[in-house]
Formats: C-alpha cells, structure tokens, sequence
C-alpha cells in the first residue's frame, strides 16, 4: 500500500516506521498548567529494534511485521499474519529511510563516549535529505518516524542509560545502551516492579547527545549521525516538547461546576497531539507517568493502580500512574480537574442485583494453558483475579453531580461488573475509574484502560440510559481493549461486540427472568434496526462498509506506516454504521450457533485471544471451526465477509430477519399505545360525551423511544395531544434518549410552547445534539433557525471540535 497523502481528503496518516522499530516503553513526566492551557515536559522512549527481518522477496511472501513484537505469536496460522506486497515506491514528499535490517545481534556504535555529532541544528534536517531511495541504502541515516501533530518538540536526546546506578546486572556488556534497554525490555513479566523502576531510573539518567529532529504536520523524524539502521540508533530516547492549547488531542474547558478541567477527548487523531508516539496499534507498549498539577485537582489516568498524591512545593502535587499490560499509545488517557470522588451514600438501599446474587458456576470455567500474548503478569493467569467478579471501582466527578451520581450511577456498577464476569470470565483490568466528562464531550461514553468516562447525559431519566451505557463500556474492556482491532478501519470490532453485549450485560444485571430479558433484547434490536434503515439512507454507500479494505484490511507498507481512509471525517464520528451492523452481524451469529453455544464460545476466544490484536477473520474462523459444519449450512468466512462486511446497505440475511423483530411483544404493545394516540390526535377539539378517554400503558424508557419513533411519521400531530404526551409521560424528565425523540417531536411540528425543552437539550445534551441541529435548520422555520443559532452561539466555545465543525456547516 502506498502512503500517498491527499490534504484535500480526510485520511488519516498513520506515519511510524513500526517496522523497524517498536516503542516498548513511555515514561511521561508532565507538567499541566490551565494558564497556559500547555502540558509541558518530557517523554522517554524505550525501543526494541527488530530482529527477525522479513525477506524482501516476492510479494506473496507472508512476513510478520511486528518482527519484535511478540503480537504475532497468534494461535490462528493464517489470519494473524499479514502478506506483504513489495511496494518500493514512496511518496516522496514525506520519504521513508526504507531500509532492510540483516544482522540478528544487536551491536552499539554509540557505546563508550561522547562521539555525536551535535554540531548540526537540530532542526537542521532537509526533508530532500532523507528522501529515500530503497535501492541504495548503504549510506543513508535510519529515521525514526513517529506520530506527532501540534507539538512543539524542543529537544531530543540521547539518554545514557548506562549511568543509571546499579544497571550492570541487567547486562553482560554494561556499557553498550542498547543493549542494556534490549535487556531491561525482556525481563521476564514477575520482575514487573523492577522493570518499572528501572525504566523510571533510567528515564532520568543524563543525556549522552542531542539528536536531530524534524517535524511536519502528522509526524516527528529523528535520526543520528552516523546511525544507520534501527539496531544502531539509541533504544532510548528523551524528548521535551509541550502541547499546543488547541491541540486536538486535549480538551481544555470547564466542567458542570464551572472549574477549568482538561482531558483527552478520544479524537480521530488520538494522542498525538499529547505525546509524540508510535499510533499503530502493533505498537503495544506499557507505560508510566508523573504529572503534576495544582494540590486542588485530580490526576486520573489509565493506569492500573490507584494513584493518591504525592504533596510538592507549596500549592502542587503529583500523581504517578503505571501499567503492565501493554497497550496501544492510542488507548492512553488521562484527565485533570477538580473532580470529588463519589462514595455510596452509607444506607442507600439497592434493588439491583448484588455480587452474591450470580452463581458461582463460572468459577470452574477455566481453561488451562498459556496465555497466547506478548508476556505481561496477565490476570488470565492469577486465581484470584480470574474470580473476582467486581473489580474495585472509583466514581468522579464535579461536585455539583454528587446526589445524582450517588442514586443513579454508584448502585449500577456492582451488578454491571458482575455481569460481565458471569458473561466472559476474568476481567482483563485490575480496577477501574469512572469519570463524568464535561458537557461538551461529544459521545455518551469512551473506554480506555481502567478508566471510562460517560457523559452527564447518561445521568438522566431511570437508570436504563446509565446502564446500559456503562454495559457497553465495560464490555469495551475486552473487546475495544484486551482485544484491539489491529487495523482500524474494522471498528465493527469493537463498538459490534460492546453493543451486542451490552444487552445481554444488562438484562444480567437487572436480574431479568430470561423470557423478559428476550423481549427486552428484542425490542433493542426493533429499535436498532430503525436506526439502521434510517442510517443507510442517510450516509455515503462507502461509509456503510464494515471491512472498506477487504482483502487489504491488515495491510501496511514496508515501513509500518498506512493510511486510516475517512479516519478524519468529521461526519464519521457521528455515524452508527459499525455499532449497528456489527451488532446485527454478531446477534446473528449467536442465533444461529445458539445463545449457549456462542457465549460458550466467546469465552473461549477471549482466552485465547486477550492481549492480542484481530482482524474479522480471527473471530469468525475460530467461531466456525467449533461449530459442526452441519449446524452451519452457507456459513462461511467468505459469505460472511461477502453479506455482511463488505456490503453497503442492510445485509440480506438481516432483511430476513425483518418479520421476526416485528413479532416482539412490547413492540408490539407500543404499537397498540400509537393508535390510541392517533385517535386521539384524530378527535376535534370538542368532543361527544360518549367518547371515552383512552387510557395509556405505563411504558418502559426503550418503549418510549419507539412509540416516540412511531409517532414522529405521523403527518400532523396537534399541539393538543404533544402537550398530553407530554404529560402522560412525563417526557422532561425522561432519560436522554426518549428526551431526544421528543425534541425532534417539538421540532417537526413546531410546538413552540415545548421550545424550552429543545434549547436544554442542546445545552446538556451535547453529545446527542447534533442531529437536532440539522432538523431545526432543515424546517426553514425562522424561529427555529434563530434557536439553533442561539443555542449554538451559547455552546459553541466549549462545543467538541469535531461538533462544532459539524454544526457550522448546517448553520451558516
Ligand atoms: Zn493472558
């Protein structure tokens, strides 16, 4: 593949040579400062060259490309390794030092003294100068290319790590570098603590050497003089840099108290714009980080332990964060405010289910065997930990949220936690911190390492919103986490498997008999099937793809880096395709194999799969080789690819399927609650006596969407009876998504006297508020045009970027 970039288009690049070179380890040590609205500091970067070099032979030659890193042990044989096509022609415009690495043992030519050369600029790299020319080598300098955008880097090093006190007994030759970093990186996974320590020393060892840099729009090259390939350059490196306050990796803004917070907002272009970083998910790495800030906020991190502290000088402290399991840089998050942590108020009474309240039967669901990842101390090994059905859990959030944390969200973690265990077994993170964001966060939740944040839109209504959300985000923790996509464009991957067991989470967890937990999980899916008719018909047939690579999908040049297409569209964000489709796909699936056999099965796969990243056909292979082939009539990884992945439009089998959602019975009573109300929507104004008042079903929050749904194909529906809808439901206090069909309810109609509830909505609501836009603009009514307008002025400075561009465009 080449990487040929077009600045009119809205790929995303993805520009690290992780071909040759893979990051095993960050040290971050970070200043944050809200005057400013800078994060100022270092990051050390620890590397292991690679070793096991493909031949550059054929183009049907199948290599693994992570040479280093043990991602590619996969227990699949086919899937898990990527064909290599043998492109030798580069874009020049950014060049590519595309060389091949022969030699097997590492050598280090930086070694005994100070023998760099400093004397050029650091900026001095002429980008004509390491324009590559594959064919001749031999004299150019290895670039280390990593992903960067709107940093200011100011200085990177050499670090020595050879003077760090005590490093000798890592290494048989304690002089050479490399070789030292070669070591600290493969101790075994129970010297964890010491690895970490090491890192943090040698993080802070002296520099031995200014590097030369050079930085472009989407990355930061570094090489030095002399170095030829990636074996001879430093496997540890410092840079200082500082973030840029309109970064895009950073939020800076005010949470619900009106205090500065700032936090990583799960943009398109990930981290880069908070460290420089290797962004291809083959680069799974650990990491650790110091940061301080002032004494009155909170550092959250992903981290595995829970950080307290640390007093400084006067008025600052610091907070150092860690964790084990490597990880894509992208999954790195962190968060700083002045946010209170949320205990359960001591006698709050719960009537959801408790961790005694699921059988233990899972406990003798182990499977034995090694772990198939990279070596880490993975909890799929640890007794105790594979057990544990409720990790410990920390609420945050401003101050001002306290009571509705406390009587909405604290009592639902336990029982989701729980749920999932029984559902997948162990889960693959010690702990986890739970945020609410800011109001201008733009999606109702986003999953990273031990922590997810969740919008204060999940915070309203019953608890349905809120736990299904946390369901869905907690689910991510193996499929999103655990286990990664290793090519980004099947999202279906993750946000497929989340939707698809969130659901069966929730029913769980609110203990539901399984008839009703079926007709729950059936009225989702009516739901979710509108949606997807609505979306197919509303979005470009190329972003309805799941697999828009096809047979490409997995691909990356020689030197690592590809092309994520569409990763910038800003309308991409917003649309459902993958989490609906997927979730079609897998619902499909476990029907199919039968709900006890799938989950049986999804077990398996996450035990052999966690710490690893998959492409579609990992899953679907394993899935159907452990199902007998008589069971699976036209079941195959190429049909399925063919129907459901690579396919525009509602999949066909799913077409088929149409009838069967109809035959759900709270749908159907929806249905039954929609004519009366077009009856009485129907009746004059005054009306006989003999008419008899129609009364309504107490409906449940995912009923009133849809019978909202229903009522919004309705031509005309009169002032008189929205205003009894509203009444009958009490529909301001509903849950954000009920609250969303009834604004576009007041929209099409134009019940100016329920406007107030749309204007709330826009303000609180962010994260589902721009659709609303779009229908207040569309009516060309001037009074609701002056209302986006408002509303958008009102929000617009602390709107999401992404958002904001967004809504611009349907406003002006
Ligand atoms: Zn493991």
């Amino acid at each position: 593949m080449d990487v040929k970039l077009d600045p009119s288009r809205d790929d995303l690049p993805l520009m690290a040579n992780t071909s040759h070179i893979l990051v095993k380890h960050y040290v971050l040590d970070l200043d944050v400062d809200f005057a400013s609205q800078i994060i100022e500091g270092t990051i050390v970067l620890f590397f292991e060259s690679g070793n096991r070099f493909k031949k550059r032979s054929s183009s049907t030659e199948v290599a693994c490309l992570s040479e280093s890193n043990e991602a590619c042990k996969f227990r699949m044989p086919e899937p898990c390794q990527i064909p290599v096509t043998n492109t030798k022609t580069f874009s020049s415009k950014i060049g590519y030092n595309d060389f091949v690495i022969c030699g097997k043992g590492e050598k280090d030519t930086s070694g005994k003294d100070g023998n760099h050369d400093n004397q050029e600029q650091a900026s001095g790299i002429s980008s004509s100068k390491y324009c590559c020319d594959t064919g001749n080598h031999g004299s150019e300098e290895f670039l280390l290319v990593l992903d960067c955008c709107d940093l200011s880097v100011l200085k990177v090093e050499e670090v020595d790590v050879a003077a760090v006190p005590g490093i000798e007994k890592f290494t048989r030759s304690p002089k050479l570098r490399n070789q030292i970093v070669h070591e600290l990186v493969a101790l075994p996974a129970d010297r964890w603590r010491e690895q970490l320590d090491y890192y943090a020393l040698c993080s802070q060892a002296p520099g031995c050497g200014e590097l030369l840099f050079d930085t472009d729009t989407w990355s930061l090259q570094i090489r030095k003089t002399g170095a030829q390939t990636a074996t001879d350059f430093p496997h540890a490196i410092r840079i200082r840099y500082r973030t840029k306050p309109q970064g895009r990796s950073v939020t800076w803004t005010s949470d619900q108290s009106g205090r500065p917070c700032v936090y990583t907002v799960g943009s398109p272009i990930n981290n880069r714009a908070l460290f420089p970083c290797q962004e291809p998910p083959v680069a799974m790495s650990t990491w650790q980080a110091t940061v301080r800030a002032a004494a009155s906020l909170v550092v959250l991190m992903s981290g595995e332990n829970s950080a307290k502290p640390t007093q400084l000088r006067e008025g600052y402290s610091s907070w150092h964060y860690y964790i084990t399991m490597p990880m894509p840089a992208s999954t790195f998050t962190i968060a700083v405010g002045s946010w209170t942590e949320m205990k359960p108020e001591i006698c709050s009474s719960n009537d959801l289910a408790t961790e005694r309240s699921f059988s233990p039967s899972e406990a003798d669901f182990r499977y034995v065997g090694v772990c198939g990842h990279m070596e880490y101390p993975c909890r799929f090994q640890n007794a105790s930990a594979t057990t544990q059905k409720i990790i410990p859990h920390r609420v945050f959030a401003p101050a001002c949220l306290k009571r509705v944390c406390q009587e909405t969200l604290l009592p639902l973690i336990p029982p989701c936690l729980s749920a999932a265990h029984s559902v997948l077994g162990t889960h693959p993170f010690s702990r986890l911190d739970i945020l609410i964001v800011p109001a201008n966060f733009s999606s109702l939740g986003m999953a990273s390492p031990h922590i997810v944040f969740l919008s204060q839109s999940t915070l309203t209504g019953m608890s349905q919103l809120c736990g299904t959300r946390l369901c869905h985000e907690i689910a991510h923790a193996w499929f999103g986490l655990a286990i990664g996509a290793r090519d980004w464009t099947e999202e279906w991957l993750s946000e497929g498997f989340a939707t698809h067991l969130e659901d069966v989470f929730w029913a769980k967890a609110q203990q539901l008999a399984p008839h009703e937990a079926q007709e729950q999980q059936k009225l989702r899916a009516c739901l979710r099937w509108h949606r997807l008719q609505d979306e197919v018909q509303n979005s470009p047939e190329e972003m309805q793809v799941l697999r828009p690579n096809k047979e490409k999908t997995g691909h990356v040049s020689d030197s690592g880096s590809s092309v994520i297409r569409h990763g910038l569209n800003p309308e991409k964000v917003f649309m459902q395709v993958h989490y609906l489709k997927g979730y079609f796909l897998l619902q499909f699936l476990a029907k199919t194999l039968g709900e006890d056999t799938y989950f049986l099965f999804l077990r398996k796969f996450v035990h052999t799969f966690h710490g690893q990243l998959i492409l579609s056909q990992d899953f679907l292979q394993m899935l159907l080789e452990n199902i007998p082939e008589e069971k699976r009539p036209e079941l195959s990884v190429g049909n399925i690819f063919r129907d459901w992945l690579e396919s525009s439009g509602i999949p066909q089998p799913l077409q088929r399927e149409r009838q069967a959602l109809a035959e759900c019975g709270l749908a159907q009573q929806v249905s039954a609650e929609v004519a009366k109300w077009v009856r009485v929507n129907r009746r004059p104004r005054k009306r006989k006596r003999k008419d008899r008042e129609e009364v309504f079903e107490k409906l449940l929050p995912d009923q009133l969407v849809l019978l909202l749904e229903h009522l919004l194909e309705q031509k005309t529906v009169t002032p008189r009876t929205l205003q009894s809808l509203k009444r009958t439901y009490h529909l301001s206090e509903q849950d954000a998504e009920v609250r969303h069909r009834w604004c576009e309810l007041i929209v099409k109609h134009k019940y100016t006297k329920a406007y107030r509830d749309v204007e709330r909505f826009l303000q609180e609501d962010q994260a589902m508020g721009i659709y609303l836009y779009g229908e207040l603009m569309l009516s060309e009514d001037p009074r609701q045009q002056h209302l986006a307008r408002r509303c958008f002025e009102l929000s617009r400075e602390q709107m999401d970027r992404s958002s904001a561009a967004v809504v611009a465009e349907m406003l002006f």
